[in-house]
């Protein structure tokens, strides 16, 4: 439960009531009363669309979105905001531009503009259908992206606020390609929901694991969409955004190293490149986007043994040790491979097939895992 002052409710033109009175039933009032005054609430604020409302009154409470299957259906289908802006060239000092497509508007008829805002509300559909997350904060933050940043600018971020979008074309990416790809989208809001949860330092192992988890949920955001079997995923993140030159695609999780010519990642710890974490950036802040190919992989192998739709499987093993509170801001590869094995033992029972797949992930890429107790 959230400690701290509630954020206050604000009053509904359709009823009678006071939240503040409901509010105050709801956290002193018997069982029966806080039931009747919560459903009030939660069901007001998801009538009005008042998501973030909605997530801080779940929060306030303990509840789960599952905790409250009596809300209207369309208050889970409604998404946070979602506002595309261009630009056009400039560079930081510049963001977030021009605002070219809101929440409701009709397509731009400007591909980048219209595939980023396609590809951030289908990221929050994902998290919002599979993980009843309320946008990438958990509480309604609205999406903002911007597109057309620098001068063929080969590269894509999430900077702490939002999403900015070059339009390759530099010698890295084809033009156009960054927004093409869903699991870039998606990589890139994921560093959001990372920020919003464990809160993984950019560096070293910890880092490389951020990287995975944005690769991880980018692939399951993009087989979702296609309704791919994990034993039918190509597990190729930015498939055919590459200069066809340089390779097929910008990572491979099921065989790191093999995505392009030149890709030095790992498949298992054998291979660990150990790198300083220091402003060099060919030292990639301690191996961040060099390392993150050995949990990719041990995802990806857990996934497959499995087969069947991966974000059903491990998917929400990942996600629980991602946003559960448990996962340290600095740990390693060794800690979140026995924080998922546990998440596993405990959403599917000790010894299941889920947790020996889990298990066999991290072993795949010699990733030291507590002692089995059997
Ligand atoms: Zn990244």
């Amino acid at each position: 439960m959230v400690s701290g002052r509630l954020v206050p409710v604000i009053g509904c033109r359709c009823g009678i009531a006071p939240p503040s009175l409901l509010l105050a039933v709801a956290e002193r009032g018997d069982a029966a009363a806080r039931d009747a005054a919560l459903r009030t609430l939660l069901t007001s604020a998801a009538l009005r669309s008042r998501r973030a409302t909605l997530s801080v009154t779940l929060r306030r409470f303990g509840l789960s979105p599952a905790d409250v299957a009596f809300l209207p259906a369309q208050a889970p289908a409604a998404g946070p905001d979602n506002t595309v802006y261009d630009v056009a060239g400039g560079d930081e000092a510049a963001l977030p531009g021009r605002r070219v497509r809101g929440t409701t508007d009709p397509p731009s008829g400007d591909p980048a503009v219209d595939e980023a805002f396609d590809g951030a509300a289908s990221t929050a559909a994902f998290y919002r259908e599979v993980f009843g997350r309320d946008s990438i904060d958990g509480r309604g933050l609205d999406l903002v992206s911007s597109v057309h940043f620098g001068q063929r600018y080969d590269n894509a971020f999430w900077n702490g606020d939002q999403m900015v979008y070059g339009d390759g074309g530099g010698g890295v990416f084809v033009a156009g390609g960054l927004t093409r790809s869903p699991d870039v989208i998606a990589h890139e809001l994921t560093h959001g929901v990372t920020q919003f949860s464990a809160g993984l330092a950019y560096r070293g192992q910890s880092g490389a694991l951020n990287e995975s988890f944005s690769d991880v949920f980018g692939a399951l955001v993009t087989q979702r969409a296609r309704g791919q079997d994990a034993r039918a995923a190509s597990w190729l993140i930015g498939e055919g955004i590459l200069e066809p030159s340089l390779g097929r695609a910008l990572r491979s999780m099921i065989a790191p190293g093999t995505a392009y010519a030149g890709d030095d990642q790992p498949a298992d710890m054998d291979a660990y490149v150990d790198l300083p974490a220091d402003d060099d950036p060919r030292n990639d802040d301690g191996g961040v986007h060099v390392n993150s190919g050995i949990p990719n992989r041990a995802f990806a192998e857990a996934a497959r043994t499995l087969g069947g739709r991966a974000w059903e499987t491990v998917g929400p093993v990942w996600y629980e040790v991602l946003t559960g509170g448990r996962l340290r801001p600095t740990a390693d590869f060794a800690a979140c491979a026995a924080l998922t094995v546990t998440v596993a033992g405990e959403r599917y029972g000790e010894g299941s097939a889920q947790q020996d797949a889990v298990r066999g992930g991290w072993e795949a890429v010699k990733v030291r895992l507590p002692a089995d107790p059997r």
